[in-house]
């Protein structure tokens, strides 16, 4: 049987550091876990602007169609601020999560005990944390039409238009449930069924879903009382499933419960293709990080936990996903630091590439 295919786009500034590591643990399991990829790699962002002039290239994007799995780094910087906004570096993101069709955003938030001291909160509400945030990311009120600014009378008015057709909810609300029940069969739908008619179809058609997954726990909660919840008692949580707007709030909300944007991966799941895999693209939450672009500074771990994310939601290698994480979680315990997690103890930070050299040992000590 052939190997499953991935495609890399490292795009642009720390997108192309990080993933160096990210190779390096790509190869680490084809040569000590017998787990071969057919890897090929692409340009994306400001690097194919420079290449192509445009963000994508057709190319590009008909391989992403192609292979199993999308890996992308990050893309944008102050060198391409200037340019018109239909060939803006994050044109290219777009149009891979548009033309991929990925409608189910995976953000996981998850605290690893050595850095619970990170976050904004107190260390025993986050220690231990471990939630998922699904949020659908192609309709909503992002999408919906009418939209734009008008004149009105003698003033202008700004029109969004939230909207959600039944397909569109159940097929994040399958996803949702899929993932409660390869972690512990609970899920909490967040809307605004109070105040949104929206809302309510929302609720109805999660609670119509329910019936196929009658071993998971469904409740249901207002989106504002959802980020309260979280900011008090997160561990309440396991699953959220929520629309595109509110999600797009409340996983940046529980993102930041566990520290560092260089530890936060995220993975955006489409429909099956023919061999069973949904379309599927991974990536790490940060951005391209001009500040401390080509520094060797950036922290490599949110790409490599994003491929992580693929090992187990993509090839269903959730045992090899699990040693990488644990990789990571000793690393950290054993006071590796680059400098986005360096505390107010201080120390000496790593570079980049010396947080890829000790993952790679404390994997290969995990054998
Ligand atoms: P950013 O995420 O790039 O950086 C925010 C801050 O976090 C910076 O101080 C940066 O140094 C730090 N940081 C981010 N990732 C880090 C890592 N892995 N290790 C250590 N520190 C890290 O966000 P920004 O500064 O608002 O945006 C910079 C560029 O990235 C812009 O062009 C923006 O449009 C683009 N961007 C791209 C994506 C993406 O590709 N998905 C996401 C966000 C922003």
């Amino acid at each position: 049987m052939a190997n499953p295919s991935l495609l890399i786009l490292p795009g642009d500034g720390i997108g192309q550091e990080v993933m160096e590591q990210v190779k390096r643990v790509i190869s680490w399991f084809g040569d000590k876990r017998g787990l071969a990829f057919d890897v090929s790699e692409d340009l994306v962002g400001g690097a194919a602007y420079d290449a192509h002039g445009t963000p994508l290239h057709d190319d590009t994007m008909a391989k992403a169609l192609e292979v199993d799995a999308v890996l992308l780094g990050a893309v944008g910087g102050p060198k391409y601020d200037d340019l018109d906004f239909s060939v803006k570096p994050e044109r290219g993101l777009l149009r891979l999560r548009k033309e991929m069709d990925l409608f189910s955003n995976l953000r996981p938030a998850q605290c690893f005990d050595a850095l619970a001291d990170f976050s904004s909160l107190k260390k025993d509400i986050v220690a231990g944390l471990d939630i998922m945030i699904v949020r659908e990311l192609t309709s909503g009120v992002y999408f919906g039409e009418p939209r734009g600014i008008f004149e009105e009378g003698n003033e202008r008015v700004g029109i969004n238009t939230q909207r959600y057709t039944e397909s569109e909810i159940a097929r994040a609300a399958r996803s949702a449930f899929e993932l409660a029940m390869r972690r512990n069969k609970k899920l909490c739908s967040m809307e605004k069924a109070n105040v949104m008619e929206s809302g309510i179809l929302w609720r109805d058609v999660v609670n119509e879903i329910a019936a196929e997954y009658p071993e998971v726990e469904l409740s249901h909660m207002y989106a504002d009382n959802g980020a309260m919840q979280l900011v008090r008692a997160p561990k309440q949580f396991d699953v959220i499933v929520t629309d595109n707007l509110f999600g797009d709030i409340l996983s940046d909300c529980a993102a930041m419960l566990t520290g560092s944007l260089g530890m936060l991966p995220s993975a955006s799941l489409g429909a099956p293709m023919a061999n069973g895999r949904p379309k599927a693209m991974y990536e790490p939450v940060h951005g391209s990080a001009p500040d401390i672009a080509g520094q060797g500074k950036a922290n490599p771990i949110a790409c490599i936990l994003s491929f992580a994310m693929a090992l187990r939601y993509s090839f269903d290698k959730g045992d090899e996903a699990a040693r990488l994480e644990a990789a990571i979680e000793k690393v950290l315990a054993d006071g590796a630091r680059t400098a986005d997690l360096m505390g107010e103890e201080g120390g000496t930070p790593i570079s980049t590439s010396e947080m890829g050299d000790v993952i790679l040992a404390a994997l290969d000590a995990s054998l």
